[in-house]
């Protein structure tokens, strides 16, 4: 039996894109060599950030805007919370010149993007965010930006819903089985695995930070970057009504290289906060996957230490977790090099999550239309095409 499509890498992007098909046919399936969700690859930690005016590029905004429906809707068909609205904090000085993702102006963009696509928030200056935020600790002339609609998303939740939704669609799924060549046919693809051999009329790679294996020996090779990050959960000593999500939402200040989340975890459970970092590219079956007290001393010194009010040195919980980076942030989403029977989305560079529901409609679309109402020029691999050999 030929299969409509085959989803290999069922992350993020992977359940997206395998329920998103699974609306349209059941002759579909999805493989992966754990079982999501896990925590090896880019998606686990409890909690992602979504917001909507997107300081990465408003070529973002549509598939920020589109997926907020998906995780609503999901929300209807399953019973299950997935996307919880606390307000977002983004702070930062108006004239930074902080690049981030190599980039520049990214609160600029985020108020820009607001004010293009309506969306709902307000400008705060420093006194403002010291009277409503006593929680940080703010420098002279740094401004806010707050969204009302922004928030966090569950990510592990939002991967099984998807892929329940999908096994309920008539899908089938594979877990515990890794894909380990594909290859072109008349009619499609072949697909083999550890397990099985399977053929498709399309295939979907949506393997995370494994996806440079399959790039190995196309003009991409070099394209991708895999880098460790870790997240913490540091202890909170002043009063835990202050950090809860009715009083302080998901923040990213911008110009210091801090993000987080409010405490949802009780009063022994932590403030979620992390950075970025991309000193060494690493790759996903050799990855440090151990926290060390030094790493996590220098956290608190550098990042929280200055910046929160009532957050203590102890770490209650640290975890591992990887980026996969294209050169200036964008996604890929496009076929394989000159494969029209393979598609391909590397939707991360830290920032993906909140775009992954949209992103598996486009997949899906492509797969069984071959087109999708989004604009998806920005992520196509030509875009990259300086990176390319
Ligand atoms: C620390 C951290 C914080 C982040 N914070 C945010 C945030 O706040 N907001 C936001 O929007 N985004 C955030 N992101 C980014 C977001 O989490 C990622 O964009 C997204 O999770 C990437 O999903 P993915 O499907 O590409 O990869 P993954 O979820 O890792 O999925 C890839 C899957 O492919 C499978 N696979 C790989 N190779 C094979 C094979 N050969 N055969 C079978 N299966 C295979 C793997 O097992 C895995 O399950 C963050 C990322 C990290 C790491």
């Amino acid at each position: 039996m030929i299969l409509d499509a085959i989803v290999t890498g069922l992350g993020a992007m992977g359940s997206a894109a395998l329920y998103q098909l699974s609306r349209q046919t059941p002759n579909v399936a999805g493989i992966d060599q754990f079982d999501p969700p896990h925590t090896l690859g880019s998606t686990h930690g409890d909690t992602r950030i979504t917001r909507q005016a997107i300081g990465e590029g408003l070529h973002f905004v549509p598939l920020t805007l589109r997926s907020y429906q998906i995780w609503r809707a999901l929300e209807q068909l399953s019973g299950e919370e997935l996307l919880t609205i606390t307000g977002g904090l983004f702070v930062g000085q108006r004239d930074s010149s902080v690049r981030t993702r190599n980039k520049s102006g990214w609160l600029t963009t985020t108020i820009e993007a607001a004010e293009r696509f309506g969306i709902d928030h307000r400008i705060l200056d420093t006194e403002t965010l010291r009277q409503e935020f006593p929680q940080f600790q703010f420098q002279p002339n740094e401004v806010g930006y707050y969204e009302q609609e922004a928030g966090f998303l569950k990510p592990e939740r939002c991967i099984a819903v998807q892929l329940d939704q999908a096994r309920k669609n008539g899908a089938s799924v594979h877990t515990q089985e890794r894909m380990v060549s594909f290859e072109s046919t008349v009619d499609g693809v072949i697909v083999r695995t550890d397990k099985a051999t399977y053929q498709t009329r399309k295939l979907i790679l949506t393997t995370g930070s494994w996806i440079t294996e399959s790039l190995r020996n196309t003009p991409c090779a070099d394209l991708l970057r895999v880098y460790r990050q870790v997240l913490y959960w540091f202890d909170i000593q002043g009063e835990y009504d202050q950090f809860t999500p009715d009083k302080l939402p998901i923040f990213i200040l911008n110009d210091r290289g801090v993000y987080g989340f409010p405490a949802i975890n009780g009063p022994e459970g932590g403030l979620k906060v992390a950075t970025e970092t991309f000193e060494h590219t690493t790759l996903p079956d050799d990855v440090n996957r151990t926290v060390s007290n030094l790493e996590i001393q220098k956290m608190y010194e550098q990042y929280v230490a200055p910046n929160f009010v009532g957050i203590g040195p102890s770490c209650v919980k640290s975890v591992v977790c990887l980026y996969t980076m294209t050169p200036n942030g964008d996604f890929i989403i496009d076929h394989y090099p000159n494969n029209p029977d393979v598609l391909l989305a590397s939707a991360c560079s830290g920032h993906g999550f909140k775009h992954s529901a949209a992103v598996g409609q486009i997949l899906s679309d492509l797969a069984l239309q071959g087109r999708t109402e989004f604009d998806i020029k920005p992520f196509q691999l030509t875009n990259f095409s300086s990176f390319t050999t």
